[in-house]
């Protein structure tokens, strides 16, 4: 595929495969844009920016309700272009695709909801004969960089606020997964979005990073990926804003009052979702120990169970992970800590990329399958006796993105979602559920602001005053 810059899809001499971590089998190749590349995507961004604050809020709002619907319409090849490029199964793949769907509706409608406020501004001595608003107005060129984990899904909820907003983009998607990125480009196209509004350049982060950060041209970085990228990329930037959002250690408790088979159920897919490739995926479980023992039978049960292999087939739960140097990694971090402890209770073995959905126990907190995001299909569980416990367990790690908690007592739920510190708590059901209207983001490591489609519009627009001095009034 091609890269959009200056309003035309273009080729470079030196390109990069893109290929299925599965088979190995090349999907496609892309451009890798070069630093002059960053240059014209800076110069035709403000162009794109020029047309794109004169956007109607309607003719903005048209050009996503379109782009959905096209999306909708060609779902199917979608979920084949998703499943193909990342990690995910066709079934998880056509999910996230008909999740961007509604990511870019949703867009659509809240750019008809950016509102303002008339100020009293007669309210303090000084402020007589003096009417006025506010309005939120666009910032300007949005730099949105995205990881490998949902290619699609979280493109969109940086191009949809961006676009709703009135801003122009400069899109560099991740390098191993740059294809549904360019498709949605093309669709937003088709759907009338003026070309010199977005500029997508595939490119590697460590060669075009730094000179798309770094620019006083671009107004906002939009950034999902790793806390290590992230970190860089805020000490580099500048005065501009930032929207991070970053990777976490999620915990849930699961208390002794629960439906074990619904904790079980749900734990289970949130943990191995896409390979637990995901930002809120389940990594620590703290189980009351009366119900522990029993707790950890059905769960090994379960994810014994679990199909892996070929993504394309309907019946395969987790497909392998992003790369085989990423399985190897898991690899090593599993085997940290058996050496430290740990006991593995399923799993703990690895085919090439695919690494086994893995359940392991007595993982000691030195270990850094405890203490870092495993970002990869393991899980580890422990006992707790109390309710304290379990929330300091929880909030120990440098990460707060979601947490959950299990179980029917209110008490129980309000104390923990009171107590839990992070950007979300989810009551009976795991970390893994977001609906993508609702603010998401995290708090201390896990990112700076959030997403869900009203919220990122905030972060996405600024409030201009406007004050009238009526001195015949
Ligand atoms: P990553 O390695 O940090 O890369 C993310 C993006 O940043 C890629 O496009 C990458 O480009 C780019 N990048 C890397 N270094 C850069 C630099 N110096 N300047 C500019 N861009 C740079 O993360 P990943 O492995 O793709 O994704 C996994 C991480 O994302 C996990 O930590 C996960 O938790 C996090 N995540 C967070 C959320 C959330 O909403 N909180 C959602 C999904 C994922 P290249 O591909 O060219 O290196």
């Amino acid at each position: 595929m091609k890269m959009l810059l200056k309003g035309e899809w273009v080729e470079r001499e030196k390109t990069i495969d893109v290929t299925d971590p599965f088979d190995n089998t090349l999907v496609d190749v892309v451009p890798s844009a070069n630093k002059e590349d960053v240059e014209t995507a800076l110069e035709a961004a403000h162009e794109g920016f020029l047309a794109a604050k004169r956007m109607t809020v309607y003719e903005r709002a048209e050009i996503l309700f379109k782009t959905a619907s096209i999306i909708k319409e060609n779902l199917d090849e979608f979920a084949v272009l998703i499943a193909r490029e990342s990690s995910k199964t066709i079934r998880e793949a056509r999910k996230e695709a008909s999740r961007c769907v509604n990511t870019l509706t949703v867009s659509a409608e809240e750019s008809k909801r950016i509102l303002g406020e008339t100020i009293p501004f007669d309210s303090f001595p000084g402020g007589e004969k003096r009417r006025g608003y506010y309005y939120r107005f666009p910032i300007g060129t949005i730099l949105a960089i995205t990881p490998f984990n949902d290619p699609l899904n979280l493109v969109a909820h940086k191009l949809g606020p961006a676009i709703a907003g009135g801003n122009s983009v400069i899109l560099k998607p991740a390098t191993v997964t740059p294809l549904s990125a360019l498709k949605l480009a093309e669709v937003l196209i088709e759907a009338g979005l003026p070309a010199m509004v977005l500029q997508v350049l595939t490119g590697y982060g460590a060669v075009i990073g730094d000179d798309l950060v770094k620019d006083e041209r671009v107004r906002m970085i939009s950034f999902t990926g790793g806390v290590e990228a992230g970190k860089r990329i805020a000490g580099l930037a500048g005065i501009k804003k930032i929207g991070m959002e970053l990777g976490s250690n999620s915990p849930v408790i699961v208390w002794n009052d629960t439906d074990l088979d619904w904790a079980v159920e749900s734990c289970v897919s949130g943990a191995f979702w896409a390979s637990g490739q995901n930002c809120i995926g389940v990594q620590r479980l703290y189980v009351h120990r009366s119900v522990y023992e029993e707790f950890k039978e059905k769960f090994v049960t379960r994810t014994s169970a679990y199909r892996t292999g070929d993504k394309m087939k309907e019946e395969t739960d987790m497909g392998p992970m992003i790369t085989e140097g990423e399985a190897k990694r898991v690899e090593r971090w599993v085997e940290e800590a058996v050496e430290k402890g740990a006991r593995v209770l399923t799993g703990g073995s690895r085919k090439g990329a695919l690494y086994a959905p893995t359940v392991l126990e007595n993982v000691p907190e030195s270990a850094t399958i405890h203490k870092e995001e495993v970002f990869g299909p393991t899980v580890n569980l422990y006992p707790v006796e109390t309710l304290d416990e379990a929330i300091g367990k929880a909030n120990s790690l440098p990460f707060g993105l979601h947490a959950a908690v299990f179980t029917k007592d209110v008490d129980v739920a309000f104390k923990a979602a009171y107590e839990l510190d992070c950007g979300g708590v989810i009551i009976n059901d795991s970390t893994d559920y977001r609906l993508d209207s609702m603010p998401f983001g995290g708090i201390k490591y896990s990112g700076l602001g959030r997403e869900g489609l009203k919220f990122a519009l905030q972060e996405m627009t600024e409030p201009k005053v406007i004050s009238f001095y009526l001195p015949e009034i």
